[in-house]
């Protein structure tokens, strides 16, 4: 089984950019990529970015048994399909799954030797101002997810390991850290 890392965190707190620079500093770490039955953003992928599926599709999989977890979020479905956390042969695998509260609580319970880390916004204004500054989201979307983000922000004591993203470069090198110890605990 591969080494699954649950990063949790509220929307605009930066849980992309993290992970994306903890990959380019270990480039055998993978990201599972998730299901959701929301809209794609400009630029995003179908397969790349999410698996972009209809809500029926979306239901027929969870009778199917296929997410490891799944959760709704702002209206929309989200979830982790059983085949992203399958290990590549020969590989020793890091998968990292960068999903919402629900999901983590739902890993926690399923796979207890997941390493969870919660990743947190030095301020609840620097949320705003991040989602206001991204300018994906209309004004509605932003509040739902202002309004989801106090109750994530609340659940944080939950987690071992909670990283302020403050200064990016030292969120990364905290996170590059636990990833680094988590592989060596399953070595020893
Ligand atoms: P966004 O729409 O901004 O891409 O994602 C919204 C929220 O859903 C984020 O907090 C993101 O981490 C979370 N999310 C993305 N994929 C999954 C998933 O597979 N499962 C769960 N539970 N949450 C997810």
């Amino acid at each position: 089984m591969a080494h699954v890392i649950v990063i949790t965190g509220p929307s605009g707190v930066g849980k992309g950019t993290v992970i994306r620079l903890l990959r380019e500093r270990m480039p055998s770490v993978r990201l599972s990529i998730s299901a959701t039955t929301r809209a794609p953003r400009p630029g995003e992928q179908d397969g790349i970015d999410y698996h972009f599926l209809g809500a029926e599709q979306f239901d027929l999989l969870i009778a199917q048994g296929a997410f490891a977890e799944h959760a709704r979020y702002a209206g929309q479905q989200y979830g982790t399909l059983r085949s992203e956390l399958e290990e590549s042969p020969g590989e020793e695998d890091v998968i990292v799954l960068e999903i919402e509260l629900q999901g983590a609580r739902q890993i926690r319970e399923s796979m207890p030797a997941a390493l969870q880390v919660f990743i947190a916004p030095p301020s609840f204004e620097t949320l705003r101002e991040r989602l206001v500054g991204r300018g994906t989201d209309s004004a509605q979307t932003i509040d739902e997810r202002l309004a989801v983000a106090g109750d994530e922000l609340r659940a944080q004591d939950e987690f071992s390991e909670v990283i302020v993203n403050d200064r990016l470069g030292d969120a990364v090198d905290a996170l590059e850290r636990l990833v680094q110890g988590q592989l060596r605990g399953a070595i020893d």
